[in-house]
């Protein structure tokens, strides 16, 4: 096999660097891994084991620039001194999923957004998986070098479709990958530290997912955010791919994916038309993701019967409005990965009870004037859990019952004292969850902990 770079070195293990080191060997090109902080004991092992060379601790930028290659992990930032070094010394920087893309000819589907990203990726290869060799990569756990260097080894084909879910960071490493389809979810303040406080550029970051794809480009016409940047982005690229817009009132013309009244879903291309009465997931938001992955499957020329009888039996994710327990009338909903304001307010949305909502942690800048109206109407008790509340107390001043929290199990046991038969208690913290948690996966499984306990 020719490989377009014989030598890689990679900087940062994780997920993304330790797949690159997995494919090199796979492939058998020589490789190097370097990281600015201690390895993992596994990670050696696995390194030592496919004969891959590394350094902890620092990096040697001797042998950075002898690399063919520098394959970066999306956690490290372009600013960093490191790679603006490599950069400067005019060497090639890529993203593991832009390298690993190279050595696939599976058609690719590239899934981003602020929200909704795994849900929709994990629907996509729900459907597509029905009917074709269908894998699910990228930001969700499993990188697309170590998915590849798995199936290689596996003695596996090559798959027919690779579903990735995309982070702004994966998105900002690449280079010169090709999709086949992208699906833009929507996009709402989110991580902004990292674009300067500046919710233009990163919407520039995700309309990057446009500039990629080669053949459709699906998007949410009910986002504004979306569509202006769209806008912008096609003023500046007069050669854009086929567009698939989704949406309550999605533009008319041959291609077009509706909802009636938040429950249906009609799907039409090239003017035929196909109509999903029951989806699985439930909730505005899911809908939308339910029109994404439905047209994105139906590109892909999944039978209409698949399409549907896989909409209608999928299950829901963990930590995304996971239904827990329902203890004396009242039911338990972990909504533990709703980091920002637009989560939570799908997730209050699609409340038909009085709720009882535990929200707080780590605010990333959030405007929460977008929530009182939801909050007014159906919120009747707060508990606030974190290590700093004053902005939600402060926000939500006028819901009759606030209390406060330091921990998960006094969190709970405060709100199911608030709570009565019929109520919902909605953990969907709008925060991300590092002052008092590990990960949002942490939180939400303290939180199921807590219910099972009461
Ligand atoms: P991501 O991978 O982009 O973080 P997830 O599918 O994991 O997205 O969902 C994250 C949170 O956002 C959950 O609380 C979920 O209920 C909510 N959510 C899912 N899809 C959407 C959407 N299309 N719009 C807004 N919020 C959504």
């Amino acid at each position: 096999m020719n490989h377009p770079y014989p030598n890689i070195a990679i900087v940062g293990a994780g997920i993304s660097g330790m797949g690159a080191a997995h494919l090199a060997y796979a492939l058998g090109i020589p490789a190097f891994l370097s990281d600015a902080k201690p390895l993992k004991a596994k990670d050696k092992e696995l390194l030592e084991q496919w004969g891959i060379g590394y350094e902890e601790n620092g990096h040697s930028m001797d042998r950075l620039k002898a690399a063919a290659a520098v394959i970066k992990s999306p956690g490290i930032p372009h600013t960093s001194a490191t790679i603006q070094e490599l950069k400067n010394a005019g060497r090639i920087v890529l993203g593991e999923v832009d390298w690993a893309a190279q050595y696939t000819k599976a058609k690719l589907i590239g899934i981003t957004g602020s929200n909704g990203k795994t849900t929709t990726a994990t629907l996509c290869h729900h459907i597509i998986a029905a009917e074709k060799d269908a894998v699910l990569a990228g930001n969700i756990g499993q990188s697309l070098a170590g998915t590849l260097a798995d199936r290689m080894q596996q003695g596996q084909p090559d798959p027919e479709v690779v579903v990735l879910e995309l982070s702004s960071f994966q998105l900002d490493d690449v280079v010169q990958l090709k999709l086949d389809q992208g699906i833009l979810t929507n996009i709402t303040p989110d991580h902004l530290d990292r674009y300067e406080y500046d919710i233009r550029k990163y919407a520039a970051s995700k309309m990057q997912l446009a500039t990629y794809t080669t053949g459709h480009f699906i998007y949410c016409d009910d986002d504004p955010i979306t569509k202006s940047a769209l806008e912008e982005w096609l003023q500046q690229h007069p050669n854009p791919p086929t567009l698939l817009a989704y949406g309550a009132d999605a533009p008319a013309g041959p291609h077009r994916t509706t909802t009636q009244e938040n429950k249906t879903i009609t799907i039409q291309l090239n003017n035929e038309a196909m109509t999903i009465e029951e989806l699985a997931l439930q909730g505005k938001h899911n809908m939308y993701n339910s029109m994404a992955a439905g047209l994105s499957s139906r590109l892909m020329n999944i039978r209409k019967e698949t399409v549907r009888k896989q909409l209608s039996t999928f299950d829901s994710l963990e930590h995304r409005l996971e239904s827990v327990l329902n203890i004396s009338g009242v039911e338990y909903i972990n909504d533990s990965k709703a980091t920002n304001v637009n989560a939570t307010y799908y997730a209050l949305e699609c409340q038909n009870k009085p709720v009882v909502w535990i929200v707080g942690g780590v605010d990333k800048g959030n405007d929460y004037s977008e929530l009182l109206s939801l909050v007014k109407g159906k919120v009747k008790g707060i508990v606030a859990l974190g290590l700093d509340n004053e902005k939600i107390k402060a926000a939500f001043g006028e819901v009759p019952v606030i209390a406060e929290a330091d921990t998960m199990k006094d969190a709970v046991r405060a709100a199911s004292k608030m709570a009565d038969k019929g109520d919902v208690v909605l953990l969907s913290p709008c925060c991300a969850s590092f002052d008092l948690f590990e990960s949002y996966e942490d939180r939400g499984r303290q939180f199921k902990n807590a219910v099972r306990m009461l």
